[in-house]
Parts: structure tokens; C-alpha cells; sequence
């Protein structure tokens, strides 16, 4: 919650905000949500009727400016039944299996955590404390470990170096210390003390909560990166450069971190928070406006085979008619271009360049199993662990840059992979996951749940509260 200010621009402020909060609070409403559901129909229908009706019709009534023969007519309109077929039939699973509403599953209940002093936040702590845990912010531990310096020197240093603070880092795994012997510029402080309030406050952390929905990913941004002739000038002085990976060690998978303030409920496991459905999805993974719902634990799947059958059929639809008009321009006479055609080339080019990339990256993220709101905590980690190398050394020092990456590598594992909490050791067991063993799964729209969105299989890797250990601590068969 914003300090009151009494200034013009704190009043406004705080009008916006509290506009937001009610924004934040609302769900979209039924028509705005259900609108794209039947435009993607009336889209479909007038490519049917343009692609059936007018394109293989000529050809079958082999009309003067039909693009091929009647044979070529019922091949194509074969291909083009079936394909639209199966795109409706996965379009209509995808659209009416709800992808599972984490209040129908769990109790309403307060907001735990509080009176377990334990477990409260510590004021002191450097973590920023995670709203949910693919909010938390991924880091790359900056304090360099100036062991081999005495104490007054490290503090000259960092009146020239800037030396970075992290969120969410440190404590538990032994790099806590160095983090906080490191001083601190006074805008690295003021962001701490920002920090440090955020994730003091229960009402704050409420707020924040609210503020950070799953479609906007709040990644806190205060790891103060080193500035290039700072961290040259380092390299140039032939200090050890002691960098390290230092992950989040926010316990992501106890209830207090798992709250959610709107809907008043402990959040299964990979459960988040739609803004624009107003409620917990479990196991969410994004919200799409296409399908007028998110797609969740239990259509996942069929969110999967839409996207196959949809890429399938946009490309037939666009090959098949671009191609027959551009040959039939090579005839004499050449026959008329119809608009109508041209304007499902267009959308059938759009739409397939849409689907195939959804498609391509489902499949990456499903091969790790990842949520796409996951995946955003690994991107973010992979990013500012590149900024940080590409800061600490010239850009032509690759070799240097891959060998500190291998040796953060050697120490946790791969981030996305080993880092991701929800691995299950193979691209194959991650897959059968979502998709199931049955290979029919995989290309048709059938199959019941394979999971109950309420509980799942954490990585090994991850201690039983939820945060990355060192390889060291791995099961010994793992490391
Ligand atoms: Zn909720
Ligand atoms: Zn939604």
C-alpha cells in the first residue's frame, strides 16, 4: 500500500492505484471473454464456405474459371472435411472442458503463515519475498567474495565498482554472508529498504499479490547490475572475479506462499491466479482469449491437438489455394483472381503462422514441463544471467563467458531443467505428463485426466519446501 502523500501527484497516484486494484479484482465480462470464441467460428465458417463453396466448387462444376479439374476438386475437398473435422472437434474440447477451477477443489481459509514466527519473513532478510512462486525473482548472486581483501578495501571497492545487491538470494545456501558483507551504494539501499518493506508488510505482500498477475509477471527488478567501465576496470586490476549463480530461496511450496488474496484459498501446486477469468486455475498456463478461457490442468491437452489440427489446417487451406492461383495465372487465359480466396490466403496464412508458433513452443515448454507462466521465471534467470556475463566480460571473451556458465552448470544444473522444480528427468516422462502414454493421445482430442491439478511429482533436485539445492545436495544417484 502506498504511503499517503498528501502532494497533488501522491494523490493521483494513489487514485490510480486504487482504480488498478479494482481492475485487478475484476473479471472480464462474459460477453468480452466468450467474443474471440465466436469470432474464431464465423472465421472458420467463411473459410469453409469460400474454400468449399467457391474454390472446390468450381472445379467440381468445372466452371470457366475453376483453378484445376473436378478430380483435383474432391481431393481436395476430402483433405479439407477431414482437417477441419478434427481442428473443431479438439476446438470444441479445448473450449467446453473447464481447465479446472481451484476453488471447487480447496477450502476458503485465512491467510496462513503469521502466527508461525518461524516461518515469518525475516526483516533482515535479503529476499524479496515471493508472491507465488513463479513470481519469484530469478537471480544471479553479483557479491563477489572479496575473502582475499580486507574489510576496508572491499568498502573502497564498492564506492567504485557498485557493487549489486540481490533479491531473493542467499540465505540457506551459504552466500548469505558474502551478500551482505558486500556494501552498498546508497541507490543499491534505497532499493533494498523498498524491498525489504514489500516483503515485510502481510497487507503489502497482499497488495503485491494483487498487482501481480500471472498474464504480467512481476519480476522484482533490483539487482543493480555493474556498469561496464566499473566491472573493466576490475578486470583490468586482476582481482578474481567471483561471480555466482545464487537462486531464489523463497520455500515456494508452503501455504503462505501459496495464498491467494482474492480467492481466499492455499493455491494447489501450480495453481495461479487468472485476472481475466477472476479465479485460481490449476496448474495454469496461460489464459486464451481464443479458446474465451484459460488453459489449465484438465484441457491442456486438447489445447495441444487444437493447436496441431489448427496449424494443419490453416497450411493445407493456404497452400492448396495460393498454390492452384499462382499456376493458374501461368494459363492463357488466365482465369479471374476471386477476392474472396485471397482474403482466406490471408487469413489462413496468418492464422497458421500463429498456431505453429504457439504449437513449436508448447512443445519446448511441455518437453521441460513448464507452464508458460514457469517458464517465465527460467527466461528471466537465463537473461539476467547473460546480462551479467556480458557486463563482467568484453564480448569477445566467449570461452571465458561459457566456462563460468559450465561451472554454474557444474554446481546447481541446467536452468529449465535440473532448476525447474517440476522435471521429471526426461523430455519423454515430461510429455507423457500432459499428452499421456497412449500415442492416439497425442494427435486426438480424447483421453481423461491424467492428472488432478492438485498435486504433482517435484523434482528431486528441490528440497521437500521447494528450493534449488547445489548439485552436492542432490540424491546421491542424481549428482
Ligand atoms: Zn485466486
Ligand atoms: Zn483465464
Amino acid at each position: 500500500m502506498p504511503q499517503p502523500d498528501q502532494t497533488c501527484c501522491g494523490v493521483i497516484e494513489e487514485a490510480q492505484y486504487r482504480a488498478h486494484r479494482r481492475r485487478a479484482n475484476k473479471p472480464q465480462p462474459w460477453i468480452a471473454l466468450k467474443f474471440t470464441v465466436a469470432l474464431t467460428i464465423a472465421l472458420t465458417g467463411y473459410s469453409t464456405y469460400v474454400y468449399a463453396g467457391r474454390f472446390c466448387k468450381d472445379m467440381l462444376m468445372k466452371n470457366s474459371n475453376a483453378q484445376g479439374g473436378p478430380a483435383t476438386g474432391v481431393a481436395f475437398l476430402v483433405v479439407f472435411c477431414v482437417l477441419l473435422f478434427l481442428m473443431s472437434w479438439s476446438y470444441v474440447m479445448v473450449v467446453t472442458t473447464s481447465p479446472g477451477h481451484a476453488r471447487d477443489y480447496t477450502q476458503t481459509t485465512t491467510r496462513p503463515g503469521y502466527e508461525r514466527q518461524n516461518d515469518r519473513p525475516s526483516l533482515n532478510s535479503n529476499d524479496i519475498r515471493g508472491t507465488s512462486y513463479e513470481l519469484t525473482t530469478p537471480t544471479v548472486d553479483l557479491s563477489r567474495h572479496l575473502t582475499h581483501e580486507p574489510e576496508t578495501q572491499s568498502r573502497s571497492d564498492s564506492q567504485k565498482h557498485h557493487l549489486q545487491l540481490l533479491p531473493a538470494s542467499g540465505s540457506g545456501n551459504g552466500d548469505r554472508a558474502a551478500s551482505q558483507a558486500s556494501p552498498i551504494d546508497s541507490s543499491v539501499a534505497k532499493t533494498e529498504r523498498n524491498s525489504q518493506a514489500t516483503s515485510a508488510d502481510p497487507e503489502e505482500a497482499h497488495v503485491t499479490d494483487v498487482l501481480a498477475a500471472p498474464e504480467a509477471p512481476h519480476v522484482p527488478d533490483t539487482a543493480i547490475l555493474p556498469t561496464h567501465a566499473n566491472t573493466r576496470e576490475s578486470s583490468k586490476n586482476n582481482s578474481p572475479l567471483m561471480i555466482s549463480r545464487s537462486p531464489p530461496s523463497t520455500p515456494v511450496l508452503l501455504p503462505e506462499y501459496r495464498y491467494c488474496s482474492r480467492c481466499k484459498i492455499i493455491k494447489p501446486p501450480r495453481a495461479h491466479h487468472c485476472r481475466a477469468c477472476g479465479t485460481c486455475i490449476l496448474k495454469y498456463d496461460h489464459h486464451c482469449p481464443w479458446i474465451g478461457q484459460c488453459v489449465g490442468a484438465f484441457n491442456h491437452k486438447f489445447f495441444v491437438n487444437f493447436l496441431q489440427w489448427g496449424t494443419v489446417f490453416c497450411f493445407w487451406t493456404l497452400a492448396t489455394l495460393l498454390g492452384l492461383n499462382v499456376k493458374s495465372q501461368t494459363r492463357s487465359p488466365a482465369p479471374d483472381l476471386d477476392p474472396q480466396q485471397i482474403v482466406v490466403i490471408a487469413l489462413s496464412g496468418l492464422f497458421g503462422l500463429f498456431c505453429i508458433l504457439m504449437f513449436i513452443t508448447q512443445l519446448h515448454l511441455i518437453r521441460l514441463n513448464q507452464t508458460t507462466v514457469e517458464s517465465i521465471g527460467s527466461r528471466s534467470m537465463r537473461d539476467r544471467e547473460q546480462e551479467v556475463l556480458s557486463n563482467e566480460y568484453r564480448w569477445y571473451e566467449i570461452g571465458a563467458k561459457r566456462r563460468t556458465q559450465k561451472q554454474w552448470d557444474n554446481e546447481w544444473g541446467e536452468i529449465g531443467r535440473e532448476g525447474n522444480l517440476w522435471w521429471l528427468g526426461s523430455g519423454r516422462a515430461n510429455w507423457e505428463a500432459v499428452m499421456g502414454k497412449n500415442m492416439w493421445w497425442w494427435f486426438l482430442p480424447i483421453g481423461h485426466r491424467l492428472d488432478d491439478g492438485m498435486s504433482y511429482q517435484t523434482n528431486p533436485r528441490f528440497d521437500d519446501q521447494g528450493r534449488w539445492r547445489r548439485r552436492k545436495e542432490w540424491p546421491s544417484e542424481l549428482r
